[in-house]
């Protein structure tokens, strides 16, 4: 049996040295004769594992002193009402920008708690761009200014930051750890790790520390921040196996030099992609180009059948969950970190082999 490409939007593609890696430690976990899932997380073990992952976190992302890094559960989605709960409780009110799914997905939970004030969207033409924003549209008084920064359905990401005096929060579930992100630009940023990471299971909080600490007072012990900082992250049982991955998948990161050269990967990666789809009659990109992701590449055929047929004859020839998101149809491939830049290349022989014998 041969591993496949695969082109999944998440849980996605492990770099490979990362999966050897943890099955040669499977079993015995260092001098620990245990495997990493059955050591205490009190452990002298597993306290070193997690102290790594966060200086490897501070490290890759040049992490300023005065943030904390936090290894949570319930996954992005649950950060969409950690939000506002722990950062608008000075004026209850928020500024969002809808760029999608899960952009609309967090406006409508922190909706549940305080004023949330959509200052622009991109759903009149299904998400495919990232809209132009007007500051006479900001809110005065907003807590902070919240925005999806790579939407991992529609393909679009931002490549300039809303200029905005508010606190800005980030969703970089997509996209962490891809291209370089000046963490100073924002007052908390967060990712689930089963896109970019590692597995399903942790996600990685990274809050300016000044944010921390002014909970609502019906904000649950477990969603306050101020809880998980104060703990490092260990307040409770933290998702140990998920954490030790992570870890392993930052030092694969570091060993490639880092996100910066990650970032010039995945550019070149990116490319060879949209040029194609650029140049071909049968298949084209979704997007207006100035807002491509460079981590998820939706297209399409224009034909429903067509796009069914090319999702099972790829899946057929080794490159699986190229199917599109339910909302959008077509294609997409998911191209993060882990994807080899051979995966994409193969891929698009696919297509051109495909698109000739479909003319
Ligand atoms: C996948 C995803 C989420 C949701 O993550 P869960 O861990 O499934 O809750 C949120 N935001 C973005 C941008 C995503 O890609």
């Amino acid at each position: 049996m041969s591993r496949v490409y695969n082109f999944s939007a998440g849980p996605s593609m492990l770099p490979e040295e990362v999966l050897k890696k943890a099955q040669s430690e499977m079993l015995e976990y260092g001098a620990s004769s245990m495997s990493v899932m059955e050591m205490s997380h009190r452990s002298k073990d597993f306290q070193d594992i997690i102290d790594s992952a966060e200086a490897l976190v501070r490290e890759l992302m040049n992490v300023p002193d005065n943030y904390k890094v936090m290894f949570l559960q319930g996954g992005g989605s649950t950060q969409f009402a950690m939000i506002p709960l722990n950062l608008a409780n000075k004026n209850k009110k928020a500024d969002y920008v809808i760029t999608g799914q899960w952009a609309k997905k967090a406006a409508q939970e922190a909706e549940r708690y305080i004023t949330v004030n959509k200052v622009a969207s991109s759903a009149d033409k299904t998400f495919s761009y990232i809209p132009k924003l007007d500051k006479s549209t900001f809110s005065s008084d907003a807590d902070y200014f919240y925005i999806c920064y790579n939407n991992t359905i529609y393909g679009t990401r931002y490549t300039k930051l809303p200029e905005t005096d508010a606190v800005l929060v980030a969703d970089i579930s997509s996209c962490a750890m891809s291209e370089v992100i000046d963490v100073t630009k924002f007052g908390l940023l967060f990712a689930g790790a089963q896109k970019n990471l590692g597995p399903a299971g942790v996600t990685l909080v990274i809050a300016r520390e000044d944010l921390i600490g002014d909970a609502m007072d019906i904000t649950p012990t477990m969603l306050n921040y101020k809880t998980h900082a104060d703990n490092g992250s260990m307040y409770n049982t933290p998702p140990t196996y998920g954490i030790y991955v992570l870890k392993l998948v930052l030092e694969w990161i570091k060993s490639k030099g880092g996100i910066a050269e990650l970032q010039k990967i995945n550019e070149a990666k990116a490319k060879i992609l949209y040029d194609y789809l650029d140049s071909s009659a049968l298949f084209k990109g979704t997007v207006v180009p100035e807002d491509r992701s460079l981590m998820n590449v939706p297209f399409v055929t224009g034909n429903e059948d067509l796009d069914a047929k090319f999702v099972a004859e790829a899946k057929a020839a080794g490159f699986v969950n190229l199917k599109g998101h339910r909302t959008v149809g077509g294609m997409r491939a998911s191209i993060y970190n882990a994807m080899p830049t051979e995966g994409v290349t193969k891929l698009v022989e696919f297509m051109k082999k495909f698109e000739k014998e479909n003319k």
